[in-house]
């Protein structure tokens, strides 16, 4: 039994070093790691696939809705199964409560055909852009535009 209950929606940041594992970015309490399985998007090229990944990168707030993900097992499972290409984009949508799997269906790989995923998707906080990748793409796009509306 998982301490941090899978069926809380929360609001997810990104670890951008060490520090920020060990306090809350919202309450500052002291965040605990557990193990958890979460869904990630892994876009390759126009495609979009899903995929499911257990790991204990998840820092949980024990005092409010908050996790706080390292960014590395996430990258290194989008990388085992789409190739390490600098292409690839990955986001994680939120938590697999398997709780919510009734018992008759457990047997049953997730996703498929009356045994839909039970995806607890992250709070979108707004403002925020979860997905860092994505983020310096924009930058950088956005230095493009500078250096092109510059005369020469
Ligand atoms: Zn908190």
């Amino acid at each position: 039994m998982n301490k941090f209950d899978p069926s809380i929606p929360r609001q997810m940041f990104w670890a951008k070093s060490a520090g920020d594992r060990s306090y809350c970015p919202e309450c500052h309490s002291k965040l605990e790691n557990e193990s958890h399985e979460f869904i990630m998007a892994v876009r390759e090229a126009s495609d979009i696939h899903s995929l499911i990944v257990g790991n204990d990168a998840g820092y949980f707030c024990p005092k409010c809705p908050t996790v706080v993900l390292d960014i590395g097992p996430f990258r290194e499972s989008a990388a085992i199964s789409f190739g390490r290409d600098a292409t690839i984009q990955f986001t994680v949508l939120g938590i697999v409560d398997l709780e919510a799997v009734p018992e008759e269906k457990r047997f049953m790989p997730l996703g498929e055909e009356g045994n839909p995923i039970p995806l607890v998707k992250f709070i979108k906080k707004r403002g925020t852009d979860t997905n860092p990748q994505r983020k310096a793409k924009a930058k950088a796009k956005a230095k493009k535009k500078r250096r092109r509306g510059r005369k020469p």
